[in-house]
């Protein structure tokens, strides 16, 4: 028999349950996206109802605001460049590290997309880049407490809702933990890509998949050196079905269009993303993308301190980062397309049922472009 641990629509698949059960009775099951969901097995499970009260649906986390932000980039031209935006995840963890802390954060690994903890400067360059893909956590939670326990000071980065899954299973605040949340439009699920991946490339053994060159939106899979496919997102608008369907908002999972972190206040020490929106007086300076950061708490506020060796800041109205970023102001809205897209989809496909709702921008855009050919 199956039970269920919170609203499935709400559930952001944070696996504080997963965690948290000391009976072995939370099993996963995938859903019609793609997406993870736990749920009991009562067969086994003790009724202990840990998992019900530390879930962070039922039971919400306090939330906090930032009363200023910072537009920032990394010094080093090598670790700015091969940074997701401006790199601020890479200094705040190369702080951990260099005192001898654990950073616990999402890598793409043969094509997976999970967290994993590092303790190795050398390992760092793992964590960069973002990967447009819900990370899996699994049970993750269990070693980072344990390196608390241990007195290791641990930085953990992930999406909001991961962000909030980690302080839920915790249920107290720990002096050596810092939590980077990331600013976050909604996650799509691994199985998604797996299934793009084998349309385009017959074949889901591959060696890596990148989702950004520096600034630039780009879908990019390679086996050793051959890349076998690639996609640039803006020069070729609509015709990659995953990354477009990722942008426009039609494959992330339920919860993400419900999301309760979607807006200014915050789940974490301290938020990352990209500073859309910002002002021409420091725009220039920056080509390959810059970073967001948004202390939260005075802990957060101490990791800022201590990066300024490495990191390039300018402090910020709250209001310009807020204003450039939807995602700091409410979920992603579902919209009449994207209701009719995962209508259709469990029966067409991504792909087919992509390309059919959008249609006309598709001619659209191809009519412009004969015309600008002519
Ligand atoms: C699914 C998703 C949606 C996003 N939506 C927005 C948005 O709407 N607006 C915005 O401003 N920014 C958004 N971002 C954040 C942005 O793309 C950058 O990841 C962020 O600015 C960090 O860049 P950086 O240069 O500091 O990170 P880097 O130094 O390049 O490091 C990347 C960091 O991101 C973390 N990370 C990467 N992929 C994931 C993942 N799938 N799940 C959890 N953590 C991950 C890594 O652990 C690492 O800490 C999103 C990121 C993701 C993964």
């Amino acid at each position: 028999m199956q039970s269920q641990i919170c609203n499935p629509d709400h559930c952001t698949g944070c696996m504080a349950c997963l965690n948290i059960c000391n009976s072995n009775s939370i099993k996963i099951k995938t859903g019609v996206t793609g997406h993870l969901y736990p749920y009991i097995d009562t067969s086994v499970c003790t009724d202990c109802g840990l998992c019900h009260k530390i879930c962070p649906e039922n039971t919400p986390l306090s939330l906090s605001a930032g009363s200023y932000a910072y537009a920032g980039w990394h010094k080093d031209p090598d670790n700015y460049k091969t940074s997701a935006s401006g790199g601020a995840a890479a200094a705040l963890s190369e702080l951990i590290i260099s005192r001898g802390g654990a950073v616990y954060g999402c890598v793409e690994e043969k094509g997976k997309i999970k967290h994993i903890r590092i303790s190795d400067s050398k390992e760092l360059h793992r964590f960069k880049g973002s990967k447009y893909v819900q990370s899996e956590i699994k049970e993750i939670y269990k070693p980072l407490l344990k390196d608390l326990r241990e007195g290791r000071q641990v930085l953990f980065t992930g999406t909001p809702c991961q962000a909030a899954g980690l302080r839920s299973y915790l249920r107290k605040d720990y002096a050596n933990l810092y939590i980077a949340d990331l600013i976050c439009h909604g996650v799509p699920s691994q199985k998604d890509l797996n299934d793009h991946i084998q349309q385009k490339c017959g074949t889901t053994d591959v060696d890596s998949i990148k989702f950004r060159e520096g600034n630039t939106f780009c879908l990019s899979v390679k086996k050793g050196e051959q890349t076998l496919y690639r996609s640039l997102l803006w020069e070729e608008r609509y015709s990659d079905s995953f990354f477009n369907a990722f942008i426009d908002g039609y494959n992330y999972r339920e919860s993400c269009y419900h999301c309760r972190y979607a807006c200014p206040d915050r789940v974490s020490d301290i938020t990352i993303g990209d500073f859309w929106g910002l002002g021409d007086d420091i725009k220039a300076d920056n080509k390959n993308g810059c970073s967001c950061i948004i202390p939260v708490t005075e802990k957060g506020k101490e990791l800022l301190e201590n990066i300024e060796d490495r990191f390039i800041l300018h402090r910020r109205d709250i209001e310009e980062a807020i204003k450039g970023n939807d995602q700091l102001r409410a979920p992603m809205v579902m919209n009449r397309r994207i209701k009719i897209f995962r209508a259709i989809y469990p029966i067409l496909g991504q792909s087919l049922s992509y390309k059919l709702l959008n249609a006309d921008r598709i001619i659209k855009l191809r009519t412009k472009k004969s015309i600008k050919r002519l």
